[in-house]
C-alpha cells in the first residue's frame, strides 16, 4: 500500500495480508464457504440468513455515500461509528508507543478505544464555560499523536466546535497526525458537514452514523469518510462480514426517501421541543444553567442533580448522570423525547 497519510499507519498492518473472504460472486452458487444449502425455518429475508454477507455490501456503500453526498470510494461501513472508532485506533497506534489526543468532556469510546489497543491518551480539554477547543493546545499535543478526536456537536456539552479552529486543526496537523471528526449529532444542528472539504485535507476523516437523526441505532450501522487510502487501509482489518445481513437488508429499505422526509420532519419537531424544553428547564429553581445544543439532547447543570434524576425515574424516566465527570459538575444529559415524555419528564421536576 502506498501514500503519504498511510506513513503514519502501523507498518505491520500495512505489510498485513489481509483474510481472504470466500470469493463474492451472486452469478454462482454457493459450495465455497461452509454454510449451510438451506435457510433456517422462518428466515425470510431476502439474501437468507444461511449466507454469509457481502463484505462491504456495494448496495449499502452506495447508499450511504449518496446519503452523505459523498464518492462511494470514500466510504467504509462498519457496526455503528464505534466500529470505526476501533478500527483507526488499530490502524494507527502501536501499544505503548502512539497516542491519540481527545477533547474532554466528550463521547467516552475515543478513550477506551484508544485504551484497549494500548495507545496513550493525550486530554486537552474543551475551554470552560462554552466548551470551545482549545486550538493552540489542541495542535500542540496533536504534532505528537497519531490521531485527534473531535466531536461536532460534542457529546455531552451539545456544542458545534467553531470551523475555523477546525480547519486550523486539520491544515497544522497535515502529514504528521489524523483528524477524525465524529458528526454523529450534526444533522441537528443545520450545519452543513466537513465531508465537503474532505479533498483539502488527506488526514481528515468523517464519522456519520444512523443511529441519531435516521433512528436507527439497533442496526448498528456507521459510516467512516476519508480518503481512498485510509479506507483502503481499514478494509484490510474490519472483521470479515463485519454487517450482518439483516442490518444490510433494513438499512436499504428504512433509508429511502419517504424515511428521509420523516427524518427531516421529526428533526423539526425534536429541535422545536428543544428549545421550548430548554426555555422551562431555565425556570426551573433545580436548574442552574442549560447549556446551548445544537444535538438532540441538552446539557443541564443543576443544583442538586441527584435530586433531579431521582425525580424523573420516579416518573419513570431515566437521564444521563454526569455529576461526578471532570467538568460536569451536577450535570445531567437529557436526550429529547416525544413531547409527551418531555412534558412528563418536565412536569416531575418542576414538583417542589
Ligand atoms: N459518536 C458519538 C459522539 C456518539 O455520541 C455515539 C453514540 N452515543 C457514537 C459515536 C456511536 O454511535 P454508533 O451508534 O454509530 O456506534
Amino acid at each position: 500500500m502506498s501514500g503519504a497519510i498511510l506513513d503514519l499507519a502501523r507498518p505491520e498492518i500495512l505489510q498485513l495480508q489481509p483474510y481472504q473472504h470466500a470469493k463474492w460472486d451472486p452469478t454462482l452458487e454457493r459450495m465455497h464457504a461452509n454454510e449451510m444449502p438451506w435457510r433456517a425455518q422462518g428466515d425470510n429475508t431476502k439474501a437468507g440468513l444461511n449466507r454469509y454477507p457481502e463484505p462491504q455490501p456495494r448496495a449499502l456503500v452506495e447508499r450511504m455515500a449518496q446519503l452523505y453526498g459523498v464518492p462511494a470510494s470514500n466510504v467504509l461501513v462498519g457496526r455503528g461509528s464505534d466500529e470505526a472508532i476501533d478500527l483507526l485506533v488499530r490502524a494507527f497506534c502501536r501499544a505503548g508507543e502512539d497516542s491519540v489526543v481527545i477533547t474532554p468532556p466528550t463521547f467516552g469510546f475515543y478513550k477506551v478505544a484508544a485504551r484497549i489497543q494500548g495507545a496513550n491518551v493525550v486530554e486537552v480539554p474543551l475551554l470552560p464555560d462554552g466548551f470551545a477547543l482549545d486550538t493552540p493546545a489542541v495542535i500542540a499535543a496533536g504534532r505528537d499523536a497519531k490521531i485527534v478526536f473531535l466531536c461536532s456537536p460534542n457529546n455531552p456539552t451539545g456544542n458545534l466546535l467553531e470551523e475555523a479552529a477546525m480547519l486550523r486543526v486539520c491544515t497544522e496537523l497535515a502529514g504528521r497526525a489524523l483528524v477524525v471528526l465524529d458528526e454523529a449529532y450534526i444533522e441537528f444542528s443545520g450545519r452543513p458537514s466537513f465531508a465537503a472539504r474532505l479533498a483539502e485535507f488527506p488526514n481528515l476523516v468523517i464519522l456519520r452514523t444512523l443511529s441519531k437523526a435516521y433512528a436507527l441505532a439497533g442496526a448498528r450501522l456507521g459510516t467512516l469518510i476519508a480518503s481512498e487510502d485510509i479506507v483502503g487501509l481499514l478494509r484490510r482489518i474490519i472483521p470479515p462480514y463485519a454487517i450482518p445481513a439483516s442490518t444490510v437488508e433494513d438499512v436499504l429499505a428504512l433509508t429511502e426517501a419517504p424515511q428521509r422526509a420523516l427524518a427531516a420532519a421529526r428533526i423539526r419537531t425534536l429541535l422545536e421541543e428543544r428549545g421550548s424544553m430548554s426555555k422551562r428547564l431555565r425556570r426551573n429553581a433545580n436548574v442552574a444553567r442549560v447549556y446551548p445544543s445544537d444535538a438532540n439532547f441538552l446539557l443541564v447543570e443543576c443544583r442538586d442533580a441527584q435530586r433531579f434524576f431521582e425525580a424523573g425515574k420516579a416518573a419513570g424516566l431515566i437521564v444521563r448522570d454526569f455529576s461526578s465527570a471532570p467538568g460536569l459538575t451536577n450535570c445531567l444529559r437529557i436526550s429529547i423525547g416525544t413531547p409527551e415524555q418531555n412534558r412528563r419528564l418536565l412536569a416531575a421536576v418542576e414538583q417542589p
